[in-house]
Parts: structure tokens; sequence; C-alpha cells
């Protein structure tokens, strides 16, 4: 059989995706395994002791990062890696990391069983704390890694028990010993179900991922004047909600202006005093810009701005917007983009460019290594949610093209 004509076992991964998810799982067929608790524990030696059945070396950082190193050829090559992270939300799937990490590991069985040699290292990595529900900050294992806050800011992050990271890994058995980020990586590939509803709304099954959306979050204050609803003429207002509602339009026309990946979003909106016959004398709410470079996520920007400059000379309300958080787009790395969009090709499955609108621990690798995604469909676009669902087929699809993208970038062995 030719390398072209490898692919993995789709019921072999699908099996491993099932038998880790009964630690924790839950009643209505979700999974809860919040990290660094007995049962993440449990979770992480399945996964370790499969990682040992196909002949990987185990290495543990200091943070609780994991990684699976199946030789190559040339060990001066730095490894290819890919993974993703085994803990949950309290309320989570089966299928979200756990894919990831499973599909990765189902590359290297693939790859035992046909005696395929690479010329780089292989790894299977999964990260400390992605989902940042037990313990702040998200994406804790792969941040510490690629620097993005140190390891003493990490191991001081507590539970609402007062448990913190560092006595919890120690607890665990997974406090390792290697230093964070000195650990070579050539490149970093990580399959993820979608968690939104692009694709399977366009019927396709594989999502090439450019980049993962910038976001720019404010907060936005109109302040106003109350006076009773009924003597006050409507020339006579200072409504602050009839202000705050035009922006909060344009929040949403400043998304629609700006497609594919323009999003506008206001999700939180607090009314004073929040009484139906008073005119409103304060609104309170949040703005949310995202879109997929820098610039246009800056000219975005720059025009809510500009329009809450404007309606507050027009109303002569005073209008304070303070943007609270900014994280930059993150474009994937061009060859890992590529590897992925060729792989699909390969293998003929249908496909489209989908961004990531979430956050994954491939943002932060993408700061040290070439890195890149691989997105299948899941049912409704729904995740974070215990009836996330994704198909067999999809799963087998996404791990093909994550097998033939490793081997491309790590160099088959031909002898
Ligand atoms: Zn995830």
């Amino acid at each position: 059989m030719s390398v072209q004509q490898l692919r993995i076992n789709q019921e072999r991964l699908w099996q491993s995706l099932m038998e880790l998810a009964q630690i924790g799982a839950t009643e209505k067929g979700g999974v809860k395994r919040l990290a660094l608790t007995d049962l993440d524990k449990q979770g992480r030696d399945l996964v370790v002791s499969w990682g040992r059945a196909a002949g990987l070396s185990i290495t543990i950082d200091q943070i609780g990062n994991v990684f699976m190193r199946r030789a190559g050829r040339n060990p001066a090559l730095p490894p290819v890696m890919s993974g993703s992270h085994i803990d949950t939300q309290p309320t989570g799937g089966k299928f979200d990391g756990n894919y990831g990490v499973l599909a990765a590991l189902e590359v290297i069985r693939t790859l035992n069983e046909h005696q395929i040699e690479t010329e780089a290292p292989l790894e299977v990595a999964f990260w400390t704390n992605e989902e940042g529900s037990r313990f702040v900050p998200v994406m804790m294992g792969s941040g510490v890694f690629c620097g993005a806050f140190s390891l003493e800011h990490a191991y001081a992050a507590t539970d609402t028990a007062g448990l913190s990271v560092k006595d919890e890994l120690q607890r665990i058995g997974y406090l390792g010993d290697q230093v964070p980020g000195q650990h070579p990586v050539g490149a970093y590939f990580e399959a993820h179900i979608e968690q939104g509803p692009v694709l399977e709304d366009a019927g396709k099954v594989i999502g090439v991922v450019p980049g993962v959306l910038g976001l720019s979050w404010y907060d936005c204050t109109v302040t106003g004047m109350e006076a009773h609803a009924g003597p006050t003429p409507m020339g006579l207002r200072k409504d602050a909600l009839q202000v705050a509602t035009g922006i909060m339009q344009e929040v949403v026309n400043i998304g629609n202006r700006y497609p594919p990946y323009g999003r506008g979003t206001v999700g939180m909106v607090q009314v004073f005093p929040n009484s139906r016959n008073v005119i409103p004398g304060e609104v309170k709410f949040s703005m949310d810009l995202r879109n997929v470079t820098a610039e246009l996520l800056d000219t975005m920007h720059q025009e809510i701005l500009a329009f809450i400059e404007q309606r507050s000379r027009e109303t002569g309300l005073k209008i304070h917007a303070e943007r609270v958080s900014y994280y930059p787009p993150c474009p994937f790395h061009p060859d890992c983009v590529e590897a992925v969009r060729t792989a699909t090709a390969a293998l003929g499955y249908s496909t489209m460019d989908v961004v990531s609108g979430a956050g994954h621990d491939a943002i932060y690798t993408a700061r040290l290594a070439p890195s890149g995604m691989i997105f299948v469909p899941c049912k409704d676009g729904i995740s974070h949610n215990e009836i996330e669902d994704a198909q067999p087929a999809h799963l087998a699809a996404g791990c093909n093209v994550l097998l033939h993208a490793m081997l491309a970038s790590a160099g088959v062995v031909q002898d």
C-alpha cells in the first residue's frame, strides 16, 4: 500500500473517544471532567497508558502538559506535534479537545500498524486546563508553554474552594520537571470540532482554518436624565436608552459591514432605573467586535468610536466607551494551512475555509511554532454542552487530514 492510500481506523478512533468519555460521564450523555480533579487524573492516566501501549515515550512539564513522542529517523529534528486538551466544561461534551488528542493518537496507531517511519519525530500533546472553568486563565498549559504568562502566575490560580493549581498538579501526579517551553516544536496541528454551525450549514466535511478571530471588548455607558414618562414631551428628554439602542444597532451594522468574518455583538445590557414609567437615565452595555485581521478590527474599532462621538455631539448626552479587552487576530502559518488544504484535496473531502471564533491551544503554540487547525462539523454547531455531538465519519475524515498533513510536515522515510 502506498502512503497516499493510508487511512486511519474510524472505529478505533470512535471507540477511544467513547471510552475516554466514560470518565466523568454525565446522565445527559456529556462529560464533566474538570482540570486537575481526580477524574482528570483518570483521563490523563488512560491516555498516557494508550500512549505507552503505542510505544510512545512520555514527558511532563512543570505545568502538567503531557508530550508523548514517537521517534523519527532524524532525532535532531524538532517534532511535528498534534494535540489539544482533555479537560471539559462542567456540562461539557465528549468531543471538544478530546477529539484533537485522540485523533493525534490514532495517527500514531495507524503509522505503527503500517510500520511507517517519519524523518521528524511525532508527538501527541495534551495541554493543562484549556477550558478555564475551574482555574483562570483559560488555555493555561499552552499559555505558560508559550510564555503568554508565567508559571508562577498559573501556579497561584485557585479554584472556588481555594485549592491551587500547583497543589492539585502535585496531588494528581502531573507536576512534571521539564521547564515549559523548553521543548522544541517543529510544527503543531490541532484537529477540533468546529464549535459553530458554518460547516454543517454548508454541508462540508473539512474546515481549513486560516486563523482565529481577534476581538475587542468594550464597556459603554450612556448617561441621560431620569424623568416621568408621562409629563415629559419627547423633545425635552434625555433618554439614555434611546441613544444606547442606536449605538447597539451600529455595533451590529459594523459587524455586517465587514463580511465574511466581521462580528458585532451586544450581549449584556443594564438599564437604570429599569422602571416602565421612568425615562431611562443610564444604560450600561457591552460591545464585542471581531474580525480576522488586525487592520479590519482596527477599522471597526475606529468606526464605533466615531459613531459614539457623533451621537454624543448630536444628543448632548455623555457617552463613555472603554476598551476592556483586546486579543489580536491569530493567522495560522501558511505552511500549516497549506498542508491541511493539500491533504484535504488529496483525500477528496468537501471543504471550505472556516475561521475560528473560539480560543484554542493552537493560538498559543502559533507564537512558538508554525501552527494550523482542522475543523470537522458538530451537530447544530453546539459545544460546551452535554448534547455536543459529531459523526464518526466526519471525525475520521478530520483525522485522515491530520494524518496526511503531519506526514507531509514530518517527511516519510522511503527505503
Ligand atoms: Zn477545545
